[in-house]
């Protein structure tokens, strides 16, 4: 007989970290585009995977001298390699005993969610009038706590007893009847420490604007991210933190750039994404974006944080940071 545990403990025996399972009545409420049961109707299960960020993956971009493990081994490698074949493996045994599996990575070819956001971007129409457009897009973090994996912090990220924020995230729908875990209900990981906001290069997260969202019966409360900002600064945007810099761009003032104000399509983006010449390389190498900033303020400073407090379950010998943080003098 199939049950949860045998599930768990196979999905760890092909390397997820983490594995959680939600019932679909959790997602009650969540809007037709992202709402995954307009994926598998039948589905009575969503299984959660958590791939650790190894924290090594950190160390060269708190150096300032080794960019290329996060973007590769941090980004890309578990997103297109490593967690797709643990789906893989995971949906053919669930599927060897006769339910099936959908399995859903993290990666984004074209969603409905753009139109959503209010991005001009539309490439999909619905199939039928009671139907969203695809793609349905999952909201990777909610699931995850829809999953008990963990809480969503003010960073907006997931944070795991086990990793803190440290952690990229897989998903599968099956209609197994998996018994669910509870929404994670542990001692409260983040503590508005607010060194999100402080330490993130962009100055992405506000620092009082906050979102509300109850999720299965228990209210989450996150810092208003500005994912325009978010994403430029990521990308390289924030000079003082970008040593690739060598002349392609006009300084960007972050504080200018408001939500929603052009979206994707701004001349910034196009210029960091595809005239900076680490972030070309780096698609052409890795298949993903350089990530130069290293989540400065959102991983980097919340995971020393929660380390720091002896929060997280995985633990190390030595403090992640040695010295007194970089910054490229202007
Ligand atoms: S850095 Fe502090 S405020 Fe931000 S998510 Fe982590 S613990 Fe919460």
């Amino acid at each position: 007989m199939l049950t949860a545990k045998k599930v768990k403990e196979f999905a760890r025996k092909c390397g997820a970290d983490i594995v959680g399972i939600g019932s679909m009545e959790r997602f009650d409420g969540a809007p037709k585009e992202m709402d995954p049961r307009y994926i598998f109707p039948e589905a009575k299960a969503i299984i959660g995977f958590g791939f650790r960020i190894p924290r090594g993956c950190f160390r060269g971009i708190e150096e300032g001298t080794y960019f290329a493990a996060y973007p590769s081994m941090g980004y890309a490698h578990i997103n297109l390699i490593f967690a797709p074949t643990v789906l893989r493996q995971v949906a053919c045994m669930i599927e060897d005993e006769g339910y099936e599996a959908v399995p859903i990575q993290n990666m984004v070819i074209g969603s409905s969610v753009d139109i959503l956001l209010g991005k001009p971007t539309r490439i999909s129409v619905p199939v039928s009038p009671n139907k969203p457009a695809p793609d349905v897009l999952l909201h990777f973090r909610i699931a995850a706590v829809i999953c008990g994996m963990g809480e969503i912090g003010y960073s907006k990220l997931l944070l795991t007893p086990e990793f803190g924020p440290r952690v990229r995230l897989a998903f599968m729908l099956t209609d197994a009847p998996l018994e669910p875990d509870p929404i994670y209900d542990g001692p409260p990981i983040c503590d508005r420490c607010m060194l999100c906001v402080k330490e993130c290069t962009g100055k992405a997260i506000s620092p009082d604007r906050t979102v509300k969202l109850k999720v299965a019966g228990k209210e989450f409360e996150w810092g208003e991210l500005n994912e325009e900002r978010c994403a430029l600064a990521y990308t390289g945007g924030a000079m003082e933190f970008n040593p690739f810099y060598t002349g392609e761009l006009e300084p960007i003032r972050f504080e200018e750039i408001e939500r929603d104000s052009g979206g994707y399509t701004r001349p910034e983006f196009e210029t960091v994404y595809r005239k900076l010449r680490y972030n070309v390389n780096s698609v052409a190498v890795f298949h993903h974006l350089g990530a130069i900033e290293g989540a400065r303020g959102c991983i980097r400073a919340c995971m020393i944080h929660l380390e720091s407090q002896g929060k997280l379950k995985n633990k190390f010998k030595e403090p992640f940071r040695k010295r007194r943080p970089w910054t490229i003098a202007q």
